[in-house]
């Protein structure tokens, strides 16, 4: 039977975690929020996160889509995290997949990187994402995971702030799909220096 928590050393001094649970209990410098445009908060992960940040969360939205207007698809913004453990929340704006013609791999790739360029200017050292566009936005997952492995995998190859990237899936069929997803990966793309740590 499959754990349900692979740990991998990655790159130069960098950990990648794949763990099966609840995004809101997190503890990692920063979660990130699966969004809408809009910012109001939805249901899925969106709505579990607003409900366990509190009502302070959707004011901290509402302050930075008075500033800059809604947020476009691949992009990234960060507010505090209010009630939750994580500091941060950064939200961001997956792709609605529409067929896989639409630019959904670009733009679910540049979620990834937003995601993590903003964990950066907020100086974190670690962050957590949920399977970001494969849930009501209807992704397909096993693409999903390729894209977001192979997103934060290429990021993580330069020290920077962040050192600990942890998908946390919701359920065991994401989860399993994440695995396999880092798995590949790791055999394929052995300049990435993906290694099992196997103590986890
Ligand atoms: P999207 O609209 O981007 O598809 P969803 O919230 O509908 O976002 O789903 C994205 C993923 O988040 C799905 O795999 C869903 O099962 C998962 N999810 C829902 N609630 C949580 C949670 N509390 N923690 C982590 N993942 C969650």
């Amino acid at each position: 039977m499959l754990s349900h928590h692979q740990r991998y050393r990655i790159g130069k001094d960098s950990s990648l975690e794949l763990v099966l649970g609840d995004i809101t209990e997190e503890t990692t410098d920063a979660i990130v929020n699966a969004a809408n445009s809009y910012l109001v908060g939805g249901g899925g992960v969106d709505g579990a996160i607003h409900r366990a940040a509190g009502p302070q969360l959707l004011a901290e939205c509402r302050k930075i889509r008075d500033q800059r207007g809604i947020l476009p698809p691949g992009q990234a913004v960060g507010t505090p995290g209010c009630k939750l453990k994580a500091k941060f929340v950064i939200h961001t704006v997956g792709p609605v997949w529409n067929g896989g013609d639409k630019n959904e791999p670009q733009i679910l790739e540049s979620c990834y990187t937003h995601c993590m360029e903003e964990a950066e200017r907020l100086r974190c050292e670690s962050i957590s994402f949920p399977s970001v566009s494969t849930g009501a936005f209807g992704y397909p997952v096993k693409q999903a995971a390729q894209i977001a492995m192979r997103s934060v995998a290429g990021y993580l190859q330069q020290l920077r702030s962040v050192r600990l990237v942890r998908f946390v899936l919701f359920d065991p069929h994401t989860h399993r799909i994440y695995a396999e997803a880092a798995n590949k990966l790791a055999e394929a793309f052995p300049q990435y220096k993906i290694i099992r740590d196997d103590a986890s």
